[in-house]
């Protein structure tokens, strides 16, 4: 038989829950949980309050302190003996009308200023990382000029099939979570690559975006070539891009560069959602730190130039040597773990609020003649 009174007990503990619930923020969006909808539902049976809660990202930084946050506002309701987070993510698509890529809900650009600065170790590793994260993630090379993601992936001597028109990318990294990859290096040589021009740059871009099945993501990470040009170009007129994530070191060439960059990005109508510094600083054997490109200057650009900083990157010789040897996950594991987590969650932290802040999709009007 149904206890009638205890049921009633559980709804008003459900409903004070929720009540408690509004006045708790996530600490990122400024705003409470239940009207930025993450609370999927309150349960209560006897005491025990358990809730389901959806992050805007599996990679959420802040889940934690979300879950801290939750715990200490429902104990104080009387009544309330216990309680249980379980947290889930859904997350949020981008809301342009104009896409070609319907099933992708973020598209996330790498660029730089120049090159060798470490652009597709950054984009690998955030595609590593937000894939171990739990989220369903793709990788572009569109570094048409040299890609180099085949070799960071370990992918060098793979040829892409074609089913029924479309290109069907590869499922790298762990079996339950593969990424998809895709790059301008499975289908041309690398020489080859260096010397295409304009139009044909825009065809195999379009090419990459349209006739590849990338199927459900939650992040496509672009890979694009170093500096201003076709490809970036290509990428901001064809796709809604959530947004770009430059990467510099501290010098101040590469950060003259970096610069101008994201001054291209902007000027394109892409949102910048953060600066990565990387080869910040490299620590010997001894424990001894050195600067070896300066200190702290992409970070003092992107104060500069009031854009988020998303993380630094030390030189280390595990990150090369993963890298050349197509094991980047190996980062997510070693000592180079807690900078290499860090960077993802801030990233992901950037596009959640990006994504509830964005405008809704409009035309951009683009100024090519500079
Ligand atoms: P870019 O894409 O900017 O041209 P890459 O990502 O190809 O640069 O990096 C250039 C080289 O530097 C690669 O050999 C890569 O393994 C190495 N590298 C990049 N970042 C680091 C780092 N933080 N520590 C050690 N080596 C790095």
């Amino acid at each position: 038989m149904v206890d009638a009174t205890a049921e009633k007990g559980d709804q008003s503990l459900i409903d004070a829950v929720w009540a408690a619930l509004a006045k708790v923020q996530d600490p990122e969006l400024f705003k409470d949980l239940v009207t930025l909808k993450m609370v999927k539902e309150v349960r209560a049976c006897n005491g025990a309050v358990s809730i389901d809660i959806d992050l805007t990202t599996p990679a959420c930084p802040m889940r934690s302190k979300i879950e801290k946050d939750v715990s200490d506002a429902v104990l104080q309701i009387p009544g309330a003996a216990s309680v249980a987070v379980k947290f889930g993510a859904s997350v949020r698509p981008s809301n342009d009308q104009r896409n070609i890529l319907p099933d992708v809900r973020n598209v996330i650009a790498v660029g730089a200023g120049k090159g060798g600065v470490g652009k597709s170790t950054v984009a690998v590793n955030i595609a590593v990382g937000l894939a171990l994260a739990g989220a369903k993630v793709g990788l572009l090379d569109a570094d048409v000029y040299g890609p180099s993601i085949p070799i960071m992936t370990g992918l060098s001597d793979a040829q892409p099939s074609v089913v029924e028109e479309k290109i069907i990318p590869f499922n790298w990294g762990s079996a339950s979570q593969p990424i998809k990859v895709m790059s301008i290096g499975f289908i041309v040589q690398k020489e080859k690559a260096l010397i295409w021009r304009g139009p044909m740059v825009h065809g195999v871009i379009r090419q990459f975006l349209e006739q590849v099945q990338w199927g459900e993501l939650d992040y496509l990470i672009v890979d694009l070539p170093p500096g201003t040009g076709d490809v970036s170009l290509t990428l901001a007129q064809s796709i809604p891009l959530t947004g770009a994530v430059i990467i510099a070191t501290p010098q101040e060439v590469a950060l003259a560069d970096a610069r101008r960059a994201v001054r291209m990005f902007q000027q394109l109508g892409v949102w910048i959602l953060g600066v990565v510094e990387n080869m910040s600083y490299f620590v010997c054997e001894h424990g001894t730190r050195y600067d070896l490109f300066g200190s702290g200057g992409a970070q003092q650009m992107a104060q500069d130039m009031s854009l988020p900083f998303i993380g630094q990157l030390p030189l280390d010789m595990s990150v090369r040597i993963n890298s050349d040897s197509g094991d980047p996950f190996a980062n997510f594991s070693g000592k180079m773990q807690p900078q290499m987590t860090s960077m993802v969650e801030t990233l992901a932290g950037q596009i959640s609020i990006r994504n509830l802040t964005r405008p809704p999709g409009k035309a951009v009007k683009l100024d090519i003649s500079a």
